[in-house]
């Protein structure tokens, strides 16, 4: 059994006010994007990790997989101009179509725990199609392009969504496959799975995984990784 994960940072996505992509921002005393490889490059599931990064990035991101010793990264692939185009890129090399199972996981998820992975992975073996979800906490509401409420949406029937997210390599493979006839544009790969047909199974995600995205994230992060530190010691 082959797993491989894709992990996407293609984008520039300097959203801390830096100048250089979020991914490779320091958390602690390496890049956000070395903790995330560094959970799957432990896992003994996992066979390989696929990188789409920005074609200007390359030389920096190949010096912190000699740095950090990332025997697990196989492949890197130049990423396109939006999320779903690195993944395709990196789904369609040999590496990915040789697994049996792909999980894709974005590159600002550091805390992925290893029982969360070992869980994405099992149920898409078992399922075909996986993702780690939690309960919404808040009201959500659909609104207009000029913000006025047009519906309130059941909290119980809405779930927030993370990665990774696992798939059997065939049904990724279609997915992405009518993706580039449609064009339909997602912000998640399961989404691509649903528009196919295939029913895609919810798992318990975990609050520690978080997407770092604005500076407040940054501010949980650092928490988080010290309260692991800790844990770790004890
Ligand atoms: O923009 P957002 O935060 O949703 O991006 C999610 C993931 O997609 C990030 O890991 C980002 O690096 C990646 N991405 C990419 N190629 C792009 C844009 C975003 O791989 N062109």
């Amino acid at each position: 059994m082959k797993v491989s994960v894709i992990i996407p940072a293609g984008g520039s996505g300097v959203r801390f006010g830096n100048l250089i992509p979020k991914q490779l921002v320091l958390l602690d005393d390496k890049p956000i994007i070395v903790h995330t490889i560094q959970a799957f490059e432990i896992h003994p599931l996992i066979s390989s990790v696929i990188l789409s990064v920005a074609e200007n990035w390359i030389d920096r991101y190949q010096e912190l997989i000699l740095l950090h010793n990332l025997s697990k990264v196989t492949t890197i692939t130049i990423g396109g101009n939006n999320r779903q185009t690195s993944i395709a890129n990196a789904l369609f090399t040999s590496e990915a179509l040789s697994s049996d199972i792909v999980l894709v996981h974005d590159s600002v998820r550091p805390f992925i725990s290893q029982n969360l992975i070992s869980t994405v992975v099992s149920t898409a073996i078992q399922s075909g199609a996986a993702i780690p979800v939690l309960n919404c906490k808040e009201t959500i509401k659909l609104v207009n392009s000029n913000g006025i409420v047009i519906q309130t949406l059941d909290r119980n029937l809405l779930r927030s969504v993370q990665t990774p997210q696992g798939f059997k390599r065939d049904i990724l493979v279609s997915a992405y496959n009518e993706h580039q006839i449609n064009s339909m544009s997602t912000t998640d790969d399961a989404s691509l799975v649903e528009a196919i047909g295939i029913q895609v199974s919810t798992i318990s995600g975990e609050e520690s995984n978080i997407k770092i995205t604005t500076p407040l994230d940054f501010k949980l992060a650092e928490l988080i990784l010290s309260d692991l530190k800790i844990q770790q010691h004890e």
